[in-house]
């Protein structure tokens, strides 16, 4: 199957992406195609091969900490200003005449797979078969998510960000904007043209999203070359409740995970003028001391740490399809129910988090490490 890699790219570069353990095979109902698992060259992670596909990995995107000095450094003309939407990545596009929604990381997800009809319009595939729409899957129905979003009440929904063309080039933002124009989609939302005179403006809309406890804004140049390229920015609320929401797992996640939020949450304090209430510090320092306390007690009484998902389908295979991929992208997980709520399915189950719990446990029998 690798030799369908040689009309992409060289010999040598197929060597040392297999050296580097980078390819992996995998196939999605009959549809084969090869998975990137890290960053080479032009192909990010998650990018996927097929015999006359290729449908580029979402590339990374900077963070700036001050962001009017981010704006004055890196957006050289014109930018739009887009909402950062808070959930799971997801590239869709048409394989053999069926949507497919791919993760991050290359792999199909059959649950977002199954409501991609739900979620699009999918009249844009007439129009444009070969294009990859990407965007994010939001929601409490999330699979992948936990941190609530003000802006989703029911199950989930689909805000796209960014269109790719058959050769995987992405749009400039305004061809973007002016091609998706015509089709009823939810777009995340958008401000601009700016250019760096506008910062107070930016500010201004980053300070009412934090107010409406909205992640954060993506700043996308309205031409992109290889030196201007979008950067992102989050919002002081969404540190607090990336906190809350994460805290449960310390010792799963790395150290540095929760250090990061701390680090934005005082840069955005230091730019605005803020300085933390009660409430704020309160809230910090219970999500970073009692969230991990409770973990640990849970342990040290034998139990597990976990996160707990509902999802919901109008199939009970298609969720049974779902809990297999877990398992399949190693994502250790126990399906709890599956019960019909009215016409729709409705799946309860526990990601277990195997390394945390393990490092705990170790602790909890005095096992001693160096620091
Ligand atoms: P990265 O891969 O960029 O280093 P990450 O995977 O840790 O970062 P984030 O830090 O949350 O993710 O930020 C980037 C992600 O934000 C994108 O991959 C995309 O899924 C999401 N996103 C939400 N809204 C937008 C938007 N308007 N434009 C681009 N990306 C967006």
């Amino acid at each position: 199957m690798l030799s369908l890699l040689h009309r992409y790219m060289k010999d040598e570069e197929v060597e040392n992406l297999e050296q580097k353990k980078a390819l992996h095979t995998d196939s999605f109902e009959g549809v084969e195609f090869i998975r990137v698992t890290k960053d080479h060259k032009q192909y990010p992670r998650g990018t996927v091969f097929m015999d006359d596909r290729i449908i580029m990995g979402y590339p990374r995107i900077m963070r700036v900490l001050h962001l009017g000095n981010g704006i004055r450094r890196y957006m050289k003309g014109k930018f739009y200003v887009e909402e950062k939407v808070d959930g799971y990545n997801v590239r869709i596009t048409l394989i053999n005449g069926r949507p497919l929604a791919f993760t991050r990381g290359g792999y199909v997800c059959p649950l977002t797979t199954s409501k991609v009809p739900d979620l699009l319009d999918m009249s844009f595939f007439e129009k444009y078969p070969d294009y990859v729409i990407s965007g994010e899957v939001a929601g409490p129905g999330s699979p992948y998510n936990t941190e609530p979003i003000p802006y989703v009440s029911e199950d989930v929904s689909f805000f796209i960000f960014d269109l790719f063309d058959a050769s995987g080039e992405k749009l400039s933002t305004e061809e973007k904007y002016s091609m998706l124009e015509p089709f009823q989609f939810t777009q995340v939302s958008k401000w601009g043209p700016f250019t760096d005179s506008d910062v107070a403006e930016v500010k201004d809309i980053v300070l009412e999203l934090d107010r409406q406890g909205r992640e954060g804004i993506v700043l996308k140049p309205v031409t992109e070359t290889k030196k201007i390229k979008p950067i992102k920015y989050v919002t002081l609320s969404s540190c607090l409740s990336d906190l809350r929401s994460t805290t449960e797992l310390v010792m799963e996640l790395p150290a540095g995970f929760f250090m990061q939020r701390i680090i934005r949450a005082i840069f955005f304090c230091h730019e605005f003028g803020i300085h933390l209430d009660e409430n704020y510090l309160l809230d910090a320092a219970k999500a970073l001391y009692l969230s991990p306390a409770k973990s640990v007690k849970v342990v040290s009484e034998g139990g597990h740490l976990k996160e707990s998902f509902k999802v919901k389908s109008q199939s009970k295979k298609v969720i049974s399809e779902f809990m297999d991929h877990l398992n399949r992208s190693h994502i250790d997980t126990k399906l709890l129910s599956i019960e019909k709520i009215n016409d729709e399915f409705e799946g309860r189950f526990q990601r277990i988090y195997r390394d945390g719990t393990k490092k705990i446990r170790r602790s909890l029998k005095g096992h001693g490490f160096f620091d």
